[in-house]
């Protein structure tokens, strides 16, 4: 048993005593993303929280086996999340801009921020728009207006998601 995650903190005040928030939290508590899971289990976490250039700034790693469906053959699909990532917590969308670029934001909205959504953005971020087996390992379940049906997909979901991703930005010189 871990101790439950609080539903909100003061991060400066975490960050003040260089706090770490570690455990476990159910899937199915995580309301953005549970819709997409096929079945429940945990997510492992841990927030560490600290101070730099008189931010408040977190650093954490989520790991999850998410049991996700595929959207071709319908089937379970298996995705092992296991993702790392610095946060500086800014009071306001103005302070983005000035963030360090190893940062990503994590707004706190007046003053608080929910260590559980920033778990679940972390997971999100991971799970494709689209999950799909690979190409040619599964087929689209036979129906009665035959085959034909399971060109579209091919890797579009995936260059959507890549230019979803946040480092997937491009930026010409
Ligand atoms: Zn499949």
């Amino acid at each position: 048993m871990s101790p439950p995650l609080p539903d909100r903190v003061d991060p400066w005040r975490l960050a003040e005593g260089g706090k770490v928030l570690e455990g476990l939290v159910a899937l199915a508590a995580l309301p953005r993303l549970a819709p997409a899971l096929a079945a429940g289990g945990d997510a492992s976490y841990r927030l560490e929280f600290g101070r730099e250039d008189g931010r408040a700034v977190v650093t954490g790693r989520v790991r999850a086996v998410l049991a996700l469906r595929c959207q071709r053959c319908l089937g379970p699909l298996r995705l092992d999340v296991d993702s790392a990532f610095a946060l500086a917590v800014v009071g306001s969308l103005e302070e983005v801009a000035a963030l360090p670029e190893r940062y990503e934001p994590a707004i706190a909205e007046d003053g608080w921020i929910r260590p559980r959504d920033l778990v679940e953005d972390e997971l999100l971020l991971a799970v494709p728009a689209v999950p799909l087996h690979e190409q040619g390992a599964c087929r689209a379940p036979a129906t009665e207006s035959g085959p034909g049906q399971e060109a579209a997909p091919a890797d579009g979901p995936f260059a959507v998601l890549a230019s979803l991703r946040r480092n997937g930005g491009a930026h010409e010189n």
